[in-house]
């Protein structure tokens, strides 16, 4: 079973005006549409329980609506809405507690697209507000295809924010930091504490050793599985994840049982094994422990 934890749709405007022209500036195929649909079509065929749907909003007052609407298509077991949040919305608190009680369980926030330095103090408030309501925060890290001079969301400003808010329960997307690597290492690691690490679109920069490599020098109880879809294929992010050469409760960890703790769906998903997925767990209990069920340290 493959939860992906990083997935984005839009709306089909948006959808039209965006993907054909990232096609065009950045040259690279986008496989999905961008529409519930599509990724629903992508999941089925690729074996995925559950995706994590990440709204990315640029501006502070584009954030209600665009949660409203990816709110508004998500639902059931199959696609988890996390909000969009920007750092310095004026009804930022507000706005997390209208996603908590509708069972939101996260925020996405884009350094790159909103321009704004993770390790600002002004950032305080968010990192604060959502500890207290115990909300994951999952944010871009590092570069984008495109050759920006300013990153924002550097691995070493990521560094700084953990070491100032210990709390708080932070993905970092793209293993860290996209096409800043070597920072990741020298800033991240050993990563410990709240701080995971998603797949996406890393590899399309990364050959798979060096991937399998870093993967195991984060820790595999620290990385989850994410596509990036309509940027790539669920399914094939998830074959070449499989066939890094991690061992089989390592590639379950990543793909599966790390997000399963995180999204706190672990003993509801699990009960639905089947008896080859049993065999699974079973080989992890005996490998890793069963803590990994019930909460990663
Ligand atoms: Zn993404």
């Amino acid at each position: 079973m493959i939860i992906d934890f990083h997935t984005h749709i839009y709306p089909e405007w948006v959808a039209a005006k965006i993907l054909p022209a990232a096609k065009r500036k950045l040259k690279v195929a986008v496989p999905g549409t961008g529409a519930p649909g599509d990724l629903r079509r992508m999941m089925q065929a690729a074996g995925v329980a559950q995706s994590v749907l990440l709204p990315l909003a640029k501006g502070r007052e584009d954030v209600s609506s665009l949660n409203d609407w990816v709110m508004s298509v998500s639902g059931g077991k199959e696609l988890t809405a996390f909000g969009a949040v920007h750092p310095f919305m004026l009804n930022l608190e507000a706005e997390l507690d209208r996603l908590a009680a509708r069972g939101v369980k996260g925020v996405k926030m884009m350094p790159l697209l909103q321009e704004v330095y993770p390790d600002d103090p002004c950032c305080g408030k968010l990192y604060e507000a959502l500890i207290e309501r115990k909300m994951i925060l999952v944010a871009h890290a590092g570069r984008d295809p495109l050759d920006r001079q300013e990153v924002f969301g550097t691995p070493k400003r990521f560094a700084r924010t953990v070491e100032c808010y210990p709390d708080l329960r932070l993905l970092l997307a793209h293993l860290g930091g996209l096409r800043m690597w070597d920072e990741v290492r020298r800033h991240l690691l050993p990563a410990g504490g709240n701080v995971y690490f998603d797949t996406a679109y890393v590899s399309f920069f990364m050959g798979p050793e060096d991937m399998l490599e870093l993967i195991r020098d984060i820790g595999p109880k620290r990385v989850l599985f994410g596509s990036d879809y309509p940027w790539e294929e669920p399914g094939r992010a998830a074959e070449i994840i499989a066939s890094l050469g991690l061992c089989e409760a390592e590639a379950q960890a990543v793909l599966y049982n790390n997000a399963a703790t995180l999204l706190d769906v672990g003993l509801e998903l699990t009960t639905t094994l089947t008896t080859k997925a049993q065999r699974h767990k079973d080989d992890l209990d005996s490998e890793i422990g069963p803590k990994v069920y019930t909460s990663l340290e």
